[in-house]
C-alpha cells in the first residue's frame, strides 16, 4: 500500500483527533526515518522528544526483546524482579528517595497532582477538598479531564467540561504575579511548572526564574512540581532542564524519553516525606512498573549516560542557534530562533492563523526533514540527541535552503 491508501484508511476508520503531516513512516534508525515509498528523512521532532536516544536504539531494543521473552506483566498484585532495580537506578540517578511508576506522561502529572494534594492534607493540614495548585498560562501537561481543566488552550479545553477545580493560573515567567497569587489565595499546596514550555512554542523563561519560583515555594511551604516530561533526559543539554539553575524539584515528573520512544513509561520521583503520603490502595496502574517498562527505562537512561547525550545536546544546540541566528540576519521569514540544548523553535514572520509554518514544514518534508508547527507560526526543531555535528549542519542547510527558497 502506498502513502495515500494508508492515510485514507486512517481517515476513514480512525478518530480525527490529530492532523498529521502527510507522511507515512515504516522504519527508523538513529536520527533517520523512512516512509513507505523508501524516502529517507531527518526526524526533527523525535516524537515530541520521546526518541532522544534515536530510533530503535539497539541497546534499548535488546532490553525490550530479552524481557518480552521472559515476563511481561504481573500487575502490582505481585512483585516482579525488575521493578525494584529500576526504582533504585532512577532514584539514585535523579537524587530522590523513591519513584512511583506509571505509563503515560498525563498519568505522571495526575499522580503528581494527587501526591501534592495528599501531602497538603496530611502534612500542611489544609482543610479537606480545598487545596489549590498554581499553574501557568500556556501550560501543556497532557489530555485528561483534570489536566485540560487548567489549560488555557481553547482547542484542548472547550466543550470538555465540567472542569476540575483547585487550580490557579498565573502568567509564565512573572515572579511577581506568582507571589501575588500566593498572597491572594489560601491553601496553596503546590506550583506545577514546565521549566521550558515546549508545546507553547519552546518558551524559555528568564535566567533565574526557576530559582525564584523554587525559593518562593520553599519560603511558603509549597511543593515545586516540575513537569520534565519533554525537557528532561538530556534534551536541553543537562539531564533535567531544572539543572541549568541547580533547582531541585520537590516532585519530578518524567515520561517520553524515559523509555527512548520504545515503550510508554512515566515516573514521579519524590522524597519519603512526600512519597509516603500515598498508602497501599490509594493510587496505581495495572501496567505501571511492568518488567518490560522497567528494563527498557534502565536501558534508555544508560544510553543517555554512555553516549554523553547531555554534552552533545548542549554543544550542538549552541551550534544550531548560532547558525540560524546568522541566517535570520539576512532573512525576513524567520524572526527568531530560541531554545536550550536541542529543544529549539523558529518563529515564522506571519500570523498564527496563517498556513505559512505548515507550508514550510511541507517543503521541509520534500527536502528530507520532518518537523511540525506548534501554535500556528512556530516550528519546533528537536532531533534525536544522538545526532552528530555533520548531520546537524546538514539539517541546518536543509532549513536554510528551504526557507530561503520559500
Ligand atoms: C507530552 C507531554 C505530556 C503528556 O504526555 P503523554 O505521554 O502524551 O500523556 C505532559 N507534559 C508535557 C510537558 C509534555 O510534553
Amino acid at each position: 500500500m502506498n502513502s495515500k491508501h494508508i492515510i485514507d484508511l486512517e481517515l476513514k476508520y480512525g478518530a480525527h483527533n490529530y492532523h498529521p503531516l502527510p507522511v507515512v513512516l515504516e522504519k527508523g534508525r538513529g536520527v533517520f526515518v523512512w516512509d513507505v515509498e523508501g524516502k529517507k528523512y531527518y526526524d526533527c521532532l523525535s516524537a515530541y522528544s520521546a526518541v532522544n536516544q534515536g530510533h530503535c536504539h539497539p541497546a534499548i531494543i535488546s532490553a525490550l526483546n530479552n524481557q518480552a521473552n521472559k515476563l511481561t506483566l504481573t500487575s502490582r498484585a505481585f512483585h516482579n524482579d525488575v521493578l525494584g532495580k529500576f526504582e533504585k537506578y532512577a532514584s539514585d540517578l535523579f537524587g530522590y528517595d523513591k519513584l512511583l511508576p506509571m505509563n503515560t506522561g498525563a498519568e505522571g502529572v495526575e499522580t503528581a497532582i494527587k501526591l501534592c494534594r495528599k501531602w497538603a492534607y496530611l502534612k500542611k493540614n489544609i482543610k479537606p477538598e480545598s487545596a489549590n495548585i498554581i499553574v501557568f498560562d500556556g501550560n501543556f501537561h497532557g489530555r485528561t479531564t483534570t489536566i485540560i481543566s487548567f489549560s488555557n488552550d481553547a482547542e484542548a479545553r472547550d466543550n470538555f467540561g465540567p472542569y476540575t477545580p483547585g487550580f490557579i493560573q498565573v502568567p509564565y515567567n512573572d515572579i511577581e504575579a506568582l507571589k501575588k497569587a500566593i498572597d491572594n489565595h489560601e491553601n496553596i499546596a503546590g506550583v506545577l511548572i514546565e521549566p521550558i514550555q515546549g508545546e507553547a512554542g519552546v518558551k524559555v523563561p528568564d535566567n533565574g526564574f526557576l530559582n525564584d519560583v523554587k525559593t518562593v515555594c520553599s519560603d511558603c511551604n509549597i511543593l515545586f512540581i516540575a513537569d520534565e516530561i519533554q525537557t528532561g533526559i538530556a534534551r536541553t543539554g543537562k539531564m533535567l532542564a531544572c539543572d541549568h539553575e541547580s533547582v531541585k524539584p520537590d516532585i519530578l515528573i518524567l515520561g517520553k524519553a524515559l523509555s527512548g520512544g520504545v515503550f510508554p513509561v512515566s515516573a514521579v520521583l519524590a522524597n519519603d516525606e512526600i512519597m509516603l503520603c500515598i498508602k497501599p490502595g490509594e493510587h496505581g496502574s495495572t501496567y505501571g512498573g511492568n518488567p518490560i517498562a522497567c528494563q527498557v527505562a534502565i536501558a534508555a537512561l544508560e544510553v543517555v549516560k554512555n553516549e554523553n547525550l547531555e554534552k552533545n545536546a548542549d554543544e550542538l544546540g549552541i551550534l544550531f542557534r548560532d547558525e540560524l541566528n546568522k541566517f535570520i540576519e539576512s532573512n525576513h521569514l524567520v524572526t527568531k530562533v530560541r531554545g536550550k540544548g536541542l529543544l529549539n523553535a523558529i518563529l515564522i514572520n506571519d500570523s498564527p492563523a496563517s498556513s505559512t509554518a505548515w507550508d514550510i514544514c511541507m517543503k521541509l518534508k520534500e527536502n528530507g526533514l520532518l518537523a511540525k508547527p506548534t501554535h500556528g507560526n512556530i516550528i519546533r526543531l528537536a532531533p534525536p540527541l544522538v545526532i552528530n555535528k555533520s548531520q546537524l549542519l546538514e539539517c541546518v542547510d536543509i532549513l536554510k535552503n528551504t526557507i530561503a527558497n520559500f
